[in-house]
């Protein structure tokens, strides 16, 4: 199973939580997050983790067989 990853352009505005979180899928880049659309199943709880701490939620997860 993969996780997919998508974050709102329009809502990120660069606080960098989910780069301290998850350095494996987020990374900083010129004011927003640059990402990793998949990631492994392992990085699941670490994700949702980012996911919750977005000041603006702009990160969603989907795991599983879709
Ligand atoms: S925590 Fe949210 S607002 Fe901050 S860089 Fe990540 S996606 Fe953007």
């Amino acid at each position: 199973m993969t996780v997919r990853i998508a974050v709102d352009m329009d809502r990120c505005q660069g606080y960098r939580q989910c780069c301290l979180a998850v350095p494996q899928v987020f990374r900083l880049g010129e004011g927003k997050v640059k990402y990793r659309a998949e990631a492994e199943d392992e990085l699941l709880p670490a994700i949702e983790a980012a996911a919750a701490s977005c000041p603006t939620k702009a990160i969603s997860v989907e795991s599983g067989t879709l």
